[in-house]
């Protein structure tokens, strides 16, 4: 069959969202509803990213997730068999596995303080629909399976880009670009300056940084979903792969079916996969993911239950980071909102310091914020970054990159590129309290609570 010539469309909007993950599914939302002409673009099939294809179909308890992801909550909620909120239900010493199950009578709002113990756990499928349901009605143009590929510009400014799908070829010229694919590919292409794993204490001057670290990386995970059947049962393990040969800590979450996803800490470890290719990491993953069920299965209570499938992509859980106007930092982190300047803090987190067994232990942190200037690489015109790899230092991206944070980050990108444009202004020269004051009017927290 002759195949279709590739079409080429030429498109110009307001804001160019890239990456659908949390941080884009936040910025495009929040442009589009403030009367932003905004175009997402998403190379996978779905949207959601690490959060619905990454498997992490799961959000820990988090401060500041008051603003779009509890909008996403209220909808996927109404939903049957769409979420169920848990708790830790067997918290053992001796048992290398976490359990988390479902208790109905926690709310979405005991989950907005951090709580270790707690957890939301959704169907990607339903998170993908709502999350295209409140784009669709916020009027953003969404094109999935539609991958950014090129870039030009102009000095700090960029002027068009190019993405490809299946079936065409399209050019975008956006007033802004928001780059959300997680591991800032928009960012890197046009040259913005970025990191990649620890920071020397001499960049930013964190007092825990070492003044020559050697390379490490937050570990990935191939996470898999198990489903329950007839008691006894162990999946075979194929040939030549090792009984025991990958025994690792898991946390494990209920599904609202009662299926439990499965998230061994880690399956690579971050330098590992950074030094592969992704066809050969994929390969590994799996490998292990095998083992690593053969031993929960023969030794940790789940035979009778069988392997239903794994992740379609690995669980990244650190890539590069941008260097930007702001830098959050040790320091700010470690502050806390009480000790940072406020005026532009745009989303306030507390999850803790944590590389899941890095050189760095695992710290609690105070309730601190995110300041504007983290979204704006430095020294550019019109792009904004909303995603994990955004102004982070190595120790402060390993505390505030969780999926609602990100999600929120991307509300304050957006909302940001729609004032712009309304303004006629640049992300740097905007009026960090009329961005304040809009987030607060969406619902976004960001104040420290009220003690009674
Ligand atoms: C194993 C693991 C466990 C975790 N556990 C939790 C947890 O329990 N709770 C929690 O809150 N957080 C957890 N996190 C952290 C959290 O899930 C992520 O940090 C967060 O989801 C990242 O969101 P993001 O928007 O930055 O990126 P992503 O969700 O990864 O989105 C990036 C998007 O960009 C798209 N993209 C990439 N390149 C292109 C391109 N060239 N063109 C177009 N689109 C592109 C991708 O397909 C993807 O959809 C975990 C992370 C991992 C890896």
């Amino acid at each position: 069959m002759p195949q279709p010539a590739t079409r080429h469309s030429v498109l110009e909007c307001d804001v160019c969202v890239v990456g659908g993950g949390s941080g884009g599914i936040g910025a495009a939302v929040s442009a589009a509803r403030l009367g932003a002409d905004t175009i997402l673009i998403e190379k996978e099939k779905m949207l959601g990213g690490t959060s619905t294809l990454g498997g992490v179909s799961n959000w820990e308890p988090v401060a500041g997730a008051t603003g779009l992801p509890r909008e996403l909550f209220l909808a996927m909620q109404v939903r049957d068999g769409a979420c169920i909120l848990s708790r830790l239900s067997i918290p053992t010493p001796s048992r290398p596995v976490a359990e988390f199950g479902r208790n109905d009578a926690l709310t979405y709002e005991d989950t907005c303080a951090r709580a270790s113990d707690l957890r939301i756990t959704f169907e990607p499928e339903i998170f993908h629909e709502e999350a295209y349901r409140l784009l669709e009605a916020a009027g953003a143009e969404v094109w999935l399976e539609t991958a950014l590929a090129a870039a030009t510009h102009h000095g700090n400014r960029i002027e068009k880009i190019q993405a490809v799908s299946p079936d065409r070829t399209i050019e975008i010229r956006a007033h802004t670009y928001i780059d959300c694919t997680a591991d800032v590919h928009l960012v890197r292409m046009v040259g913005a300056v970025t990191y990649l794993g620890p920071d020397p204490r001499a960049r930013f001057g964190e007092e825990s940084a070492e003044e020559q670290p050697r390379p490490y990386l937050n570990g990935v995970t191939l996470i898999y979903r198990v489903t329950p059947t007839v008691s006894g049962h162990v999946d075979p393990l194929p040939a030549p792969i090792a009984p025991g040969s990958w025994k690792r800590a898991a946390h494990i979450t209920e599904l609202p079916g009662g299926d439990r996803l499965i998230n061994p800490l880690p399956t690579l470890l971050g330098t590992e996969y950074y030094a592969m290719e992704l066809q050969q990491a994929r390969k590994l993953a799996e490998e292990r993911t095998l083992a690593h069920w053969h031993w929960l299965q023969t030794h940790h209570g789940y035979d009778g239950w069988r392997l239903r499938c794994m992740a379609p992509l690995l669980g990244v859980r650190e890539g590069p980071r941008t260097l930007a106007e702001k830098m959050l930092t040790e320091k700010e982190v470690i502050a806390g909102l009480a000790g940072q300047d406020q005026r532009d803090i745009i989303a306030i987190c507390d999850h803790p310091i944590d590389f899941h067994g890095g050189a760095h232990k695992m710290r609690p942190t105070p309730l601190y914020g995110v300041p504007f200037g983290c979204l704006i690489p430095k020294g550019w015109q019109n792009l904004l970054v909303a995603c994990r790899g955004a102004g982070f230092s190595h120790l402060a991206g390993s505390s505030c990159r969780l999926s609602r944070t990100m999600m929120t980050l991307g509300q304050a990108a957006g909302t940001a590129a729609a004032l712009t444009r309304q303004a006629g202004t640049t992300a740097r020269n905007l009026d960090p309290a009329v961005l304040r004051e809009t987030l607060r009017a969406q619902g976004v927290t960001l104040e420290a609570p009220a003690v009674n």
